[in-house]
C-alpha cells in the first residue's frame, strides 16, 4: 500500500481504520461512543473543489461511514448555487452525510468577536436559503490560524464549532493541510496509537490521480479551473465564441510567455 494523496489511498486509510477497530462517529454523537472504544470523526473542509467531495462521499458511503462536509457560502472559488455544486451538496446528504457551514470570519474588517455567533447564524440562514438544506449545528472555521487564540480549545457563547476542546486537545487532531506531520493517517490507524481522532481533509488536496507531489497537483488543479473558465467564455459569450480559435491561441501564448503586443484596450473584436 503506497501512501499518497490520491483518492484511492483515502479508501485504504478508512479501510485500515475499520480493520483496526475504529468506530466512525459524527460531531453530534462522538460523546456517546463508550470509553475504550476507538473512534474517529471525519471532517471535510471544502475550499476549492467542491465537486471532488463526491469521491469522498461515495467511498465513505460504501464503507458505511458518515462524515461531515463543511462548505463556505462566499468562497472566492465556488458558490453553492452553481448547478454542479448544488447537486454535490444534495448528493452528499443523499449518501447519508452531514453538511455544515465553513465560516470565513475574515470577510468583514474589524468584526467584533462578540458578533461572531450572530454572523454564523446569519450565514447558516443563507446556506439554507441557497441549498434548501439546513446546515448542522456545528461550524468549522476557515483559516483558523488567523485567530487561533480565539478558537482553539475555546467555547464561543451561542454557537458550536469544530475546534472546541472535546474535538481538539482532548482527542488527536490530524489535518492533511500541510502534509501529514506524524506520518500518513493509515499508519496512525494501523498502530492504534490514539484512542480518538478528529480527521480533517480538504478534498482539493486529493485528486483522482495524484502526481505524487503537492505543487504538481495544485498546478494541475489551477490549469483545470483555467480550462473551465475558457470553456465557459466560449460557450456563453458570443464574441468569444466567434473568436474561439484566436482566444485559445492567445491563451497559449500568454501561458508560454510569448505575448503579442496587443494593448489592453484594443478594438473590441466583434
Ligand atoms: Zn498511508
Ligand atoms: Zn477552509
Amino acid at each position: 500500500m503506497a501512501c499518497d494523496f490520491g483518492i484511492k489511498h483515502y479508501r485504504e486509510i478508512l479501510e485500515t481504520g475499520l480493520k483496526r477497530g475504529y468506530q466512525f462517529a459524527g460531531f453530534d454523537n462522538l460523546a456517546s461512543v463508550p470509553r475504550g472504544q476507538k473512534a474517529c470523526v471525519i471532517r471535510h473542509d471544502v475550499d476549492y473543489m467542491p465537486e471532488w467531495s463526491i469521491r469522498f462521499g461515495k467511498i465513505e458511503n460504501d464503507l458505511g461511514i458518515r462524515a461531515t462536509y463543511f462548505f463556505q457560502i462566499c468562497a472566492k472559488t465556488y458558490n453553492l448555487r452553481e448547478a454542479p455544486i448544488y447537486k454535490t451538496v444534495h448528493e452528499l446528504v443523499r449518501l447519508g452525510h452531514t453538511v455544515g457551514l465553513h465560516f470565513d470570519a475574515t470577510w468583514k474588517e474589524n468584526m467584533d468577536w462578540s458578533e461572531m455567533a450572530e454572523a454564523c447564524r446569519e450565514d447558516k440562514k443563507v446556506f439554507q436559503a441557497i441549498t434548501g438544506i439546513e446546515p448542522c449545528e456545528m461550524i468549522s472555521f476557515h483559516n483558523t490560524h488567523r485567530f487561533a487564540d480565539r478558537v482553539l480549545n475555546q467555547d464561543i457563547p451561542g454557537m458550536r464549532h469544530a475546534y472546541e476542546k472535546a474535538f481538539f486537545s482532548d482527542i488527536k487532531y490530524i489535518s492533511d493541510s500541510q502534509g501529514w506531520y506524524e506520518g500518513c493517517m493509515c499508519k496512525l490507524f494501523d498502530t492504534r496509537k490514539y484512542e480518538r481522532f478528529q480527521f480533517l481533509t480538504h478534498p482539493y488536496i486529493w485528486p483522482d490521480k495524484s502526481a505524487g507531489d503537492f505543487i504538481s497537483d495544485i498546478a494541475r488543479l489551477i490549469q483545470y479551473r483555467c480550462n473551465e473558465l475558457t470553456d465557459y467564455f466560449v460557450r456563453f459569450h458570443p464574441v468569444c465564441k466567434k473568436n474561439e480559435a484566436r482566444l485559445r491561441e492567445e491563451l497559449r501564448e500568454l501561458q508560454s510567455g510569448k505575448q503579442k503586443g496587443h494593448a489592453p484596450h484594443d478594438k473590441h473584436p466583434v
